[in-house]
């Protein structure tokens, strides 16, 4: 099995339910005691997001492709990035790696496509759901995607404001399960949490709509990945 590379700490929330689930698939996979081999770099937030807010995309890119490229140099043998939002940066860590990286939408796209599904109602940051590179990653699968047309700051703010710091109030989860109801009205058959603290908040249990997890499909297509070829 290859060592993953996992760059996380986006939030570190985030990445410890990745971390679980890359041990738990392993286990599930090779039995016995076997755990995943995975180095994780986890970096400070806080400077990142304060790059996001002044829109120095160049230099979170930067940052984030020296982090690949150490992983790779330090045995990675597949890389995944464990946010939605910094996937606007994967171009620039693509070209500073020679080993896979593991873009976060495609093992979701796959998962949709798999069970059917054309149109899809997208929750993320603002960044996901209002800039052109994550829909345009899914268009590219031929899914249709859809994003709320009202409560963009409140979804935004209750992810940095709150699950990125490991708080989950029942009201925000009210402001989700209604933001999804409005996908669903629109035409979405299910919702993406196209945010890797989201599955935090909502499950297919209090979601009108079936949920794809991007955090949960995420991890099992990279141990998936590590245990190929
Ligand atoms: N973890 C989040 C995501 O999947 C948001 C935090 C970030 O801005 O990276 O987009």
């Amino acid at each position: 099995m290859k060592t993953i590379g996992l760059i996380g700490g986006m939030s570190w929330e985030s990445t410890a339910h990745y971390y679980a689930i890359l041990n738990r698939e392993t286990s599930k996979a090779l039995g016995g005691l076997n755990s995943a081999p995975v180095i994780v770099h986890s970096v400070d937030f806080a400077p990142i997001e304060s790059m996001q807010k002044t829109g120095d995309w160049a230099g979170a890119g930067r940052l984030l492709a020296g982090i690949a490229r150490s992983l790779e140099q330090q045995g990675c043998g597949v890389i995944g990035l464990a946010t939605n939002t910094m996937h606007i940066c994967a171009p620039e860590i693509v070209a500073a790696i020679t080993v896979p990286f593991l873009h976060i939408a495609t093992p979701t796209a796959d998962a949709l496509i798999a069970d059917g599904i054309g149109r899809v109602g997208l929750l993320g940051t603002r960044f996901t759901m209002e800039k052109r590179f994550y829909i345009e990653t899914l268009e590219a699968h031929g899914l249709e995607v859809l994003v709320p047309d009202i409560g963009i700051t409140n979804l935004n703010g209750i992810i940095y404001e709150e699950l990125c710091l490991g708080v989950v109030r029942d009201e925000s989860r009210r402001t989700y399960v209604d933001a999804i109801a409005r996908l669903a009205a629109r035409g979405a058959e299910a919702v993406i949490l196209g945010c890797t603290e989201i599955g935090m908040l909502i499950d297919d249990a209090v979601s009108p709509v079936p949920t794809y997890d991007t955090t949960d499909l995420h991890a099992k297509a990279l141990v998936a990945a590590a245990l190929a070829g």
